[in-house]
């Protein structure tokens, strides 16, 4: 690689940074990007971070950056410049393996070199900057000493090393694999991903948050099937999420030759592609668009447990409690959690164009408002894995008969009614309680269905007669 193209480099780099960069060599140090930031500045990329590596020990950074938080376990030192966290890391030889083969403690006084050579990938193992030796003008260098440059423009993803080796340090390294192979237009080399296919059991032994975080990072890549069809064609699906590698050979009749399993990647592929990949500081477009394509990816996730006679009787109420399960078990946020189980426990709903409008009132009721738009992509995504018509007019309707009745502001909840429990209890003369809330239950149905009940006497009225019938049962 020519200097020119590594000068080009470094005017990539951040202000902040090589202000970061500048004191460490000022202070006789390494300096060099490394990492995820390299391969992706050299992929032309924006880098989601820029991660420094240095061979100042980390009491020297703290001494350096005051005011940076110091991991201590890993020895990296995160330093915040204009809203904007640089970790350094003093090179090392461990990284942050599985809990059972955490090291106890790191030993530093390892070379760039060593660094370099227990990173995961090729194109994850190179870094430019300067040495400590370098004069203090002198161009930058690129550190490659894997051939990652060859491997990034070839797009292919090859472990550093022996992959065997390597797979077995860290299993989570061949959930990476799959994750970052999830970038279109990059492909696993292939023995490594034979020595993933040897070692993929191993994958069961990871905690649920390292697997459910690359998982993550995998599901809001532009088309997560790329990433998602190796994973189970390696093991790697069996071994982490069992429940779904079971819908290999389920049948599903709607695309000639699809199992359940390829409608689920069609389902998925389509929800992705229905919003466009958030900014990676928008955090909440992000958790939006993650709780759609994680909802589509297990919104069939009950058919296999379910499946009797060419029926899945009610498996979206099993596929809720399995999916409950599953992002529990990744320790996935809970917001998000939340939003793909009711995703699932609701997505099987039937539209008809007689519905009435109280009938429209009650579907928003039950599925709840926030939920509507998400719920009608996901029925789009759903079809669109089933080969039916892009956007149905069924769905379409519904939309919009459902933007309707929220337009109008109708009430769809008790907190909506023209009178609250107090109002109740006390025309009533009973005490807050279970009655109290039947009543308050059946307004709320009643105003469902017709909104022009909505008013303060009439309501009352109208609590007196339920309360009446409820004594008379
Ligand atoms: P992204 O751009 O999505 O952050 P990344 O490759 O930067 O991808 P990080 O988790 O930020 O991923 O890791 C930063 C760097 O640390 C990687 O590029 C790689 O060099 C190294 N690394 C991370 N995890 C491992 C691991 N399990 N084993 C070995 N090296 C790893
Ligand atoms: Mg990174």
């Amino acid at each position: 690689m020519t200097d020119a193209t590594v000068a080009a480099l470094v005017d990539r780099v951040p202000a902040d940074a090589r202000d970061l960069i500048t004191t460490l060599r000022g202070d006789g140090h390494d300096a060099f990007v490394v990492g995820g930031s390299v391969r992706d500045v050299l992929a032309g990329r924006e880098p989601l971070d820029w991660d420094l590596t240095t061979d100042a020990d980390p009491d020297r950074l703290r001494d350096l950056f005051p005011g940076a938080r110091y991991d201590n376990r890993f020895g990296t030192v995160v330093v915040t410049r204009g809203g904007v966290e640089y970790e350094i890391t003093t090179y090392r030889t461990e990284r942050d393996y599985d809990d059972h083969r955490r090291p106890s403690r790191v030993a530093f006084g390892a070379t760039l070199d060593e660094d370099l050579a227990r990173r995961d990938f090729t194109v994850n193992a190179m870094a430019f900057g300067w040495a400590a030796a370098d004069a203090d003008d002198a161009p930058a260098r690129l550190v490659d000493p894997h051939g990652g440059r060859a491997d990034l423009d070839a797009r292919v993803l090859r472990a550093v090393g022996d992959p065997d080796a390597r797979f077995g340090e860290d299993a989570l390294r061949m959930l990476r694999a799959v994750r970052l192979a999830a970038d279109p237009g990059f492909s696993i080399d292939p023995a490594t991903l034979a020595a993933i296919e040897r070692h993929a059991p191993e994958a069961a032994r990871l905690s649920g948050a390292r697997v459910g975080a690359e998982l993550g990072r995998l599901l809001v890549a532009p088309i997560p099937s790329v990433g998602l069809r190796p994973m189970r064609e390696t093991g790697l699906l069996a071994a982490t999420i069992p429940e779904l590698a079971a819908q290999r050979g389920i049948p599903q009749a709607k695309i000639p030759g699809d199992d359940l399993w390829d409608h689920s990647l069609r389902t998925v592929d389509a929800a992705a592609a229905m919003r466009p990949p958030a900014s990676p500081e928008d955090e909440a477009a992000r958790d939006a668009r993650l709780a759609l394509v994680t909802a589509a990816l297990l919104h069939d996730v009950g058919k296999p447990e379910t499946f009797t006679d060419g029926h899945f009787h009610r498996h979206e109420a099993t596929g809720a409690a399995i999916a409950d399960a599953i992002l529990g078990r990744l320790a996935v946020a809970r917001g998000v959690r939340e939003r793909v189980v009711r995703l699932v426990r609701h997505h099987m709903f039937s539209y008809e164009p007689a519905w009435s409008d109280a009938a429209v009132r009650r579907f928003i009721q039950r599925t709840g408002a926030d939920l509507l738009d998400d719920l009608l992509d996901l029925r789009v995504a759903d079809d669109i894995g089933s080969g039916l018509p892009v956007d149905g007019p069924m769905t379409a309707e519904l939309r919009r008969r459902c933007r309707q009745q929220l337009d109008a502001q109708v009430p769809l909840r008790r907190e909506d009614l023209a009178v609250d429990g107090n109002d109740v209890a006390r025309a009533l003369g009973i005490p807050p309680g279970p009655r109290l809330g039947r009543i308050l239950d059946r307004l709320t149905e009643r105003v469902v269905d017709d909104p022009g009940l909505n008013d303060r006497d009439g309501l009352l009225a109208l609590a007196r007669a339920i309360d009446t019938n409820l004594e008379d049962r």
